[in-house]
C-alpha cells in the first residue's frame, strides 16, 4: 500500500517534471509564452488564434516591454499591429479612472484606425481598458461623449485630433506614456507632417515612442531622431534566404486537378534546358510522378527516405551531372542530400510551415541566376498560404477576376504587374480549360498501367495520413482564408485570357456565383401562367408576388447589407495586400505619364526591397546615424509636377500673424482653412463646438488627469447603458451609430401594431 502510494508520488513529481520542462521549453522557443505577458493578455492572443509570432513580433515585442523606443521597418500584413497593441496592453493593464489618456495610437486613415480599435478590443478583451475612437466622418459631439468618460487610450487621424485639441481646452495629451505612429510613411506622404510635429510637441518628455513604417523616407528618419529617444531599429535581414530574382507563383487548384496541373507546367512553361526539384508529401507519390513521368517520355531522378544508398546515389549523380531535369523528393529526403543549385521548385503539396517552403525554394535562383517556384494550393492550404506571408512580412491578394480583366485588360495588369514587381504576391486559378484537356491524357496513362492504378490508392490513403500529421495553421489564418476575395486566373495564363476565352470564362464564373432574384415557385408559375396553365403553380405566383410587394424592401435592405459585407470583407484582404491603393494608383498613374527607359532607369525602391522586408529581423540594432542612413529610402517623385508637389509651400495665416508650412496635398482655402486628409476643412481656430456640447450635455472633458474623479461619472453612464464604446467587465462593442435610434421594430411594438389593426387603436 505504502509502496504504491510512493510509486504515485514518484509518477506525479515526474509528471510535474516533464510539464515544468515543456513550459521552459515553451518559454525559451521564442513564442507567445517566452515574452512573460500576463495571463489576460496571453488569453487573448490565443482567443484571437495566434499561435507563433511573425518575425516584426518575435523582433519587436521584447524591445517595446522594455521599454525601448523603436522604428520598425514592417508593413501591412507582417503582424505589425498586434507587435504594438500586446505590449500596449501589457503595460496600460486595466482602466485607471484619474490617469487621464495613457495610450495614443495615430493612423493615417479612418479604415486604418478602425481595424486598430478592433483588434485593440479583441487583444484587450480580458481588460478593462476604455478605447476611443477619434476619427473624420464621425461627429465630434458624439467624440466628445467618449472623451468625457476617461479613456485610456485613443486611437485618432492626426487631423481629427488635432481638431479636438484645438477645440477642447481641457485636453492635454501630457499624460500619455505610450505613442504609436503607425504607418508613418504614409502619416507623411499625405500631408500630416505639420499635425505630427505639433502633436509630438504636446506629448510628455517620458514617454515611450514606436514609429511603425514600410520605408524610411529622410523626412520621417527626421521626425524619428527628433522625436523617439535612442530608439532601437529594427528592420529585415538584407541576407534574406529567399533570393530576389526568385518568382512566386501559387495556383488555387483541386486536389484531383494537381496530376493535369503538374504535366501542363512541365510540358509548356518550363524550359527543357531548366533543372527542376519536385516536392512530394510522401514516398508512394515519388513512385507514382516516377511511372507517370516515364510513360510520358520524361526520365526523373527520385529520392525518398527509406530509398537503398545505391538507387539515391546514382538518381542524384544523374541529376548533378543533368542527365535527368527533373527530380521527385520530400522533404525528408532532401534534407540530407546535397542538391546543386537549380532553376524551378515545383511545391506539389503545399508545406506546412513556413521554414519548410524557404528551406524548399532556396537552392532556387542563386548565383545570379532567375528562378521560379510553383506552388499548388488548395482550399485548405489557404490558411498556410496566410501564414507563410507573415512570416515572409510580404503582402498577398487574388489574381483579378475575370469581370475585372474584361472592364479594362491592359489597366488590370499592368496594376499586376506593378504589384509583382513591389514584392506582393499575387495568387490566381488554374485555367479549367488547361486542366480539362490534360485530365484527358493523365487518365489515359493511369488507365493503360496497373501500376499507377494500384499507386492511386495508395497515394490517397498515403496522403490523409499525411494530411492528418501535419501542424495546423493560426486559427487567426484559417479564419481570414475564408473571407478571401474570389480570385481569376493567375496571371501567367494572360495569354489564355487574351486568347478570347474570356468572354466564356467570366461567363463561367458569373454562373458559378449567380443568385436568381425570383424564386423557384415564381419561375415555375410565370412559366405556367405564360402557357396559359391554371393551377397551384400560377396561384403560387400570386402569393409571392403579395409577398414581394410586402417584403421587397426587406429584401432589398438584407441583400444589400451582404453586398457590403462582402465589399467590407474585400476591403479587408485588399488590406492584406500592403498599404494603401491610392498610393500604388497615384504610382501607376505616374508612370503612365513618363517615358522612362529600362535600361537607365533607376527605381528609388531597392530591388531586393521587399527581400529585405524578408524573413528575420535583426534586433537590438542600434538607431545610430549609419544604420540610420543606410536605412532611409527617399521615395522620389518621377516627374516634374510630382517634384513640385514634394516642396514644402509657405502659407501666410492673416489672422494668426505667422506662416503655416503646408505639406503635401494641403492647401488653403479662400476662408483660411487648411485643406487635409480627406478633402475635410481643419479649422484652425476654435469653433465654439465644444463649449455648445458642454453646456447641453452637462459634461466635461477632462483629459488631464487626476482632476476629476471620473469614475462616478462613467457609472452614470453604464447604468444607462450608454458606454458604447468602452468595455467594462461584461464584453462591450464599438458600434458606430449606436446613438441613432433602431429603424427596426422591437416584439412589443409589432405586438401593439397588430392589435390595432385587428381590434382599432387601444383604449
Ligand atoms: P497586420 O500586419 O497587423 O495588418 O496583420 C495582418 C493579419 O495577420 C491580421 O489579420 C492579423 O490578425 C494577422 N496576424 C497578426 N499576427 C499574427 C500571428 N502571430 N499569427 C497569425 N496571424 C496573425
Amino acid at each position: 500500500m505504502a509502496g504504491s502510494k510512493v510509486r504515485n508520488l514518484q509518477v506525479s513529481s515526474k509528471a510535474e517534471q516533464k510539464r515544468l520542462e515543456k513550459q521552459k521549453k515553451k518559454a525559451k522557443s521564442g513564442g507567445f509564452e517566452s515574452l512573460g505577458l500576463s495571463p489576460n493578455v496571453f488569453r487573448a492572443i490565443k482567443r484571437k488564434g495566434y499561435r507563433v509570432p511573425t518575425p516584426i513580433q518575435r523582433k519587436t515585442m521584447p524591445l517595446i516591454l522594455a521599454g525601448n523606443d523603436v522604428v520598425a521597418m514592417a508593413r501591412t500584413g507582417s503582424g505589425k499591429t498586434a507587435a504594438f497593441l500586446v505590449p500596449m496592453i501589457e503595460r496600460l493593464k486595466q482602466h485607471v479612472p484619474q490617469s487621464g489618456v495613457r495610450a495614443l495610437i495615430l493612423s493615417p486613415t479612418r479604415d486604418l484606425a478602425l481595424q486598430t480599435l478592433k483588434f485593440t478590443n479583441e487583444l484587450g478583451r480580458f481588460t478593462d481598458l476604455r478605447i476611443s475612437l477619434l476619427v473624420g466622418g464621425d461627429s465630434m459631439e458624439s467624440q466628445f461623449e467618449e472623451l468625457a468618460q476617461n479613456p485610456d487610450v485613443i486611437i485618432a487621424t492626426p487631423g481629427r485630433l488635432m481638431h479636438h485639441l484645438s477645440e477642447v481646452d481641457d485636453m492635454s495629451l501630457r499624460t500619455v506614456e505610450y505613442v504609436v505612429f503607425d504607418e508613418a510613411d504614409c502619416l507623411f506622404g499625405m500631408g500630416f507632417a505639420e499635425q505630427l510635429h505639433k502633436i509630438l510637441a504636446q506629448l510628455s518628455e517620458n514617454r515611450q515612442t514606436l514609429l511603425f513604417s514600410a520605408t524610411l523616407p529622410s523626412a520621417l528618419a527626421e521626425f524619428a531622431k527628433a522625436g523617439l529617444r535612442d530608439p532601437q531599429l529594427v528592420r529585415l535581414d538584407l541576407d534574406t534566404k529567399i533570393s530576389p530574382d526568385l518568382k512566386l507563383n501559387f495556383f488555387t487548384l483541386r486536389q484531383e486537378e494537381k496530376l493535369a496541373a503538374l504535366l501542363y507546367l512541365v510540358r509548356e512553361q518550363i524550359s527543357s534546358d531548366e533543372q527542376t526539384l519536385i516536392f512530394v508529401s510522401t514516398k508512394h507519390h515519388v513512385e507514382f510522378l516516377n511511372i507517370l513521368f516515364r510513360e510520358e517520355g520524361i526520365e526523373p531522378s527520385v529520392c525518398y527516405g527509406e530509398m537503398d544508398q545505391d538507387a539515391r546515389k546514382i538518381n542524384i549523380s544523374r541529376f548533378r551531372a543533368r542527365k535527368t531535369m527533373f527530380l521527385i523528393v520530400t522533404d525528408v529526403a532532401a534534407r540530407g542530400i546535397d542538391i546543386p543549385l537549380l532553376d524551378n521548385v515545383i511545391n506539389w503539396d503545399f508545406p506546412p510551415k513556413p521554414k519548410i517552403f524557404v528551406h524548399r525554394v532556396g537552392r532556387a535562383a542563386r548565383a545570379g541566376r532567375k528562378g521560379t517556384a510553383f506552388s499548388f494550393v488548395t482550399t485548405e492550404d489557404m490558411a498556410y498560404l496566410l501564414d507563410l506571408h507573415l512570416f515572409l512580412s510580404k503582402p498577398i491578394r487574388a489574381a483579378p477576376t475575370e469581370e475585372e480583366v474584361l472592364e479594362d485588360m491592359d489597366g488590370v495588369f499592368f496594376k499586376i504587374d506593378q504589384a509583382i514587381a513591389n514584392g506582393e504576391t499575387v495568387y490566381g486559378r488554374f485555367p479549367q480549360t488547361v486542366i480539362d484537356l490534360v485530365s484527358d491524357r493523365v487518365r489515359e496513362i493511369i488507365d493503360s498501367s496497373a501500376e499507377l492504378i494500384l499507386l492511386v490508392k495508395t497515394c490517397t490513403n498515403a496522403f490523409r495520413l499525411y494530411s492528418k500529421t501535419k501542424p495546423l495553421p493560426a486559427k487567426e489564418s484559417i479564419r481570414r482564408s475564408k473571407e478571401l476575395p474570389r480570385e481569376g486566373l493567375h496571371p501567367i495564363f494572360k495569354n489564355v485570357l487574351a486568347g478570347g476565352e474570356l468572354m466564356a470564362l467570366a461567363f463561367s464564373e458569373r454562373l458559378k456565383t449567380f443568385r436568381p432574384k425570383q424564386t423557384i415557385l415564381e419561375a415555375e408559375g410565370e412559366a405556367a401562367k405564360s402557357k396559359h396553365l391554371q393551377g397551384p403553380s400560377s396561384e403560387w405566383v400570386d402569393v409571392m408576388k403579395k409577398k414581394r410587394a410586402i417584403h421587397e424592401q426587406i429584401i432589398n435592405l438584407v441583400q444589400q447589407q451582404r453586398s457590403n459585407n462582402n465589399v467590407e470583407k474585400a476591403i479587408k484582404t485588399e488590406r492584406i495586400s500592403t498599404k494603401s491603393k491610392d498610393k500604388k494608383e497615384a504610382g501607376s498613374k505616374r508612370k503612365e505619364r513618363s517615358f522612362k527607359d529600362e535600361e537607365y532607369f533607376i527605381s528609388s525602391i531597392p530591388k531586393n526591397h521587399h527581400t529585405e522586408a524578408g524573413l528575420s529581423v535583426r534586433a537590438n540594432q542600434d538607431f545610430g546615424s549609419n544604420r540610420l542612413e543606410s536605412a532611409v529610402l527617399d521615395l522620389v517623385a518621377d516627374d516634374t509636377s510630382g517634384m513640385q508637389r514634394q516642396k514644402s509651400v509657405y502659407h501666410w495665416d492673416k489672422r494668426g500673424k505667422k506662416y503655416i508650412k503646408l505639406n503635401n496635398g494641403e492647401r488653403v482655402t479662400a476662408s483660411g482653412k487648411v485643406k487635409t486628409e480627406s478633402g475635410a476643412k481643419a479649422k484652425a481656430n476654435k469653433t465654439g463646438i465644444y463649449k455648445k456640447w458642454k453646456e447641453h450635455s452637462h459634461s466635461k472633458i477632462s483629459l488631464r488627469g487626476g482632476e476629476e474623479n471620473a469614475d462616478e461619472r462613467m457609472g452614470d453612464h453604464r447604468s444607462q447603458g450608454n458606454n458604447r464604446n468602452f468595455k467594462g467587465k461584461r464584453k462591450q462593442r464599438y458600434v458606430p451609430n449606436a446613438h441613432v435610434r433602431s429603424e427596426i421594430k422591437d416584439i412589443e411594438q409589432v405586438r401593439k401594431e397588430r392589435h390595432k389593426k385587428v381590434l382599432g387603436p387601444l383604449q
